[in-house]
């Protein structure tokens, strides 16, 4: 209903009830106030009337069919736009409680029919009305109270009151789901220079454009604050491994390098980052943030723009992690990588039917196996360009060695499941194997089952484009993960490399007979098998016995650098 600007009622009643909205009607009509009515028999029919007009008051009806009144009722005042019309309920009961639970639920008044006369219909709509209004003021100062009472005024985001409440909170639940969580402090450096040179307000700029550059780094259902001056913190939960708060701080490292641009002046700023993790480090909240914040000195202390962890051992995992994924930038062109070449056996005659190509890297006098650092480069996606070497050194040298033979060798090459995200693959591959002039079928491209569960859509594509190709796929340590057999129809799959862990237990009966079903199965799926990990010449009969056609392993070659590899069998 309303009075003045839209002049028009909205009265909702239930479908036999006619008579009383014309009641309604007609004592509002003897009123001194003209009013606009738009009727409506349903809560649904009310809810679509209330999207497209807006109205000064609802004259609802406690009983309605389907849904009742106060549903309505509830809907409206929980909905985005709440608190947007008055609302007198009407019904014919008297009785005191469901007046109360109308009030309660939001209404503003509560009448019985019998009582509806012109004189109190209206003076119920004016004071609905003046309560509503009141009760949206009270609303929205209550809002604005508490946005300060836990927001920081300057950047919007948490204040340390909130922050320290929000730590208890989370720390509590972490009790029970066993999961760690990371308590990151970061003080940004030199600050207080910015302050004193350009001003305030400069100041201000910079710590409300670096909240902005942060959050951009965060996924949004993370506590970040701002606990005062020019230091921020963010509860990081739901970590599995400490890789993750590295991660996200690095990130947030990285966000920061570009200038700020204020006022025409570029600034440069940094920050220094102090985590301190739950449970490893202690179970109660405030020795987390002082740790958190030794943590966050130390970075300082250690020339500023950086992370340093409190735990001794997460520090030394933290930059062993980060040597390896900032020296892999670059390590191509620095010529690091080299590929190891493992031989891969015909069971029946011993004969080396093809290598595998496995990755090594020369790194400050070390050599580092793959464990070390492929899943650090697949995180960073340096494993894209990383990979595409290996395709190109793999099969450059196998060019190289089929020349010099009439045995033509075969090359197995690992592919990560990043790569396969590389809208460039196949025709680097492609690009190889005619610079090379390569038969593809010589090349067998290794993934492992994990590999396939991701993005299988893209992957299915890819490898069919692999297949197209003429090349050859392998399911790579297929006995070690989820061994589905879906798998093998599913994807393009010529080759099933039984897992070295399989393979090295099968002294046991349990193995054995394991090994003995999957290599049935692979068989009646007409798909060829190798054996990884063979380390003796039982497991060479054993597979003789299973009618495994190739093996590999320790028992006849270690993966041997090229030189090795020409001397060996050449
Ligand atoms: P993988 O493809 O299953 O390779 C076989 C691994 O088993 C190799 O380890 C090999 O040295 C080891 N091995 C072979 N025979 C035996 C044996 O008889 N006994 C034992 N105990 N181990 C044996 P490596 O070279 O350390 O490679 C580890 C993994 O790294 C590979 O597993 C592969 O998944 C990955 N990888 C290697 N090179 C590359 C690459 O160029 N790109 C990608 N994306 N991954 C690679
Ligand atoms: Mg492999
Ligand atoms: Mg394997």
């Amino acid at each position: 209903l309303s009075i003045r600007r839209q002049r028009q009622m909205c009265i909702r009643d239930r479908d036999d009830d006619g008579i009383d909205r014309e009641n309604i009607k007609r004592t509002l009509g003897h009123s001194t106030t003209p009013f606009n009515f738009t009727e409506t028999e349903s809560v649904d029919e009310a809810l679509s009337a209330l999207s497209v007009n807006n109205f000064d008051i609802i004259l609802l009806d406690y009983r309605m069919p389907k849904r009742d009144g106060i549903e309505l009722l509830l809907e409206l005042r929980n909905s985005e736009n709440d608190l947007n019309v008055a609302v007198i309920m009407l019904s014919n009961s008297e009785e005191t409680e469901l007046a109360l639970e109308c009030v309660r639920a939001g209404a503003q008044d509560f009448l019985l029919k019998s009582e509806v006369s012109t004189s109190r219909l209206q003076r119920a709509i004016v004071q609905a009305q003046t309560r509503f209004e009141l009760e949206k003021q009270l609303h929205i100062s209550y809002q604005q109270a508490k946005k300060l009472a836990e927001h920081d005024t300057l950047t919007g985001l948490y204040n340390r009151y909130s922050f320290e409440e929000a730590l208890q909170l989370n720390i509590l639940q972490k009790a029970r789901d066993n999961s760690k969580l990371a308590l990151t402090l970061f003080d940004l450096d030199n600050f207080k220079f910015i302050n004193d040179n350009y001003g305030h307000h400069i100041g201000d700029q910079i710590l409300i454009q670096v909240s902005q550059r942060i959050s951009d780094c965060l996924r949004g259902n993370e506590v970040f604050a701002r606990l005062g001056g020019d230091e921020f913190a963010i509860i990081l939960t739901n970590l599995h491994t400490v890789d993750n708060a590295t991660r996200v701080t690095t990130r947030i490292l990285n966000s920061l390098e570009a200038p700020f641009n204020i006022s025409g002046a570029k600034i440069h700023m940094t920050a220094s980052i102090g985590i301190a993790v739950y449970p490893d480090s202690t179970l109660n909240a405030n020795e987390l943030l002082k740790h958190a914040d030794i943590a966050m000195y130390r970075s300082k202390k250690l020339g500023r723009n950086q992370i340093c962890y409190f735990e001794s051992e997460m520090q030394e995992q933290f930059l062993q992690r980060y040597q390896i994924e900032t020296n892999l930038i670059g390590a191509i062109a620095r010529n690091e990588f080299t590929l190891h070449y493992q031989p891969i056996v015909n069971t029946s005659g011993s004969n080396v039917v093809g290598f595998e190509a496995l990755i090594r890297w020369n790194f400050q006098d070390q050599l580092l196996y793959p464990d070390s650092f492929i899943s650090i480069a697949e995180n960073s996606r340096a494993i894209v360009d990383i990979g595409r070497w290996v395709i190109e050194q793999a099969i450059y040298q196998l060019s190289v060695w089929n020349l010099r033979t009439t045995t033509k060798y075969t090359i197995a090459i690992n592919l990560s499941s990043v790569q396969l995200t590389d809208k460039c693959l196949v025709q680097c591959i492609a690009d190889a194997l005619s610079k090379y002039h390569i038969n593809p079928a010589l090349i067998e491209f290794e993934l492992t089952e994990t590999t396939l569960l991701e993005n299988s859509k893209q992957t299915i594509k890819t490898l069919a484009s692999i297949k197209d190709l003429g090349c050859r796929i392998a399911l790579d340590d297929f006995g070690s993960g989820f061994s589905s057999v879906s798998h093998l129809q599913n994807f393009p799959i010529d080759t099933v490399k039984i897992d070295k862990s399989l393979i090295m237990a099968s002294d046991e009966e349990k193995s054995r007979s394991l090994i003995t079903g999957l290599s049935a199965m692979l068989h009646s799926l007409s798909l060829n098998i190798v054996a990884e990990g063979i380390e003796n010449a039982e497991v060479v009969q054993f597979c003789q016995q299973l009618n495994i056609q190739r093996a590999q392993g320790y028992y006849y070659a270690k993966p041997l650098p090229v030189d090795d590899i020409e001397k060996n069998y050449f």
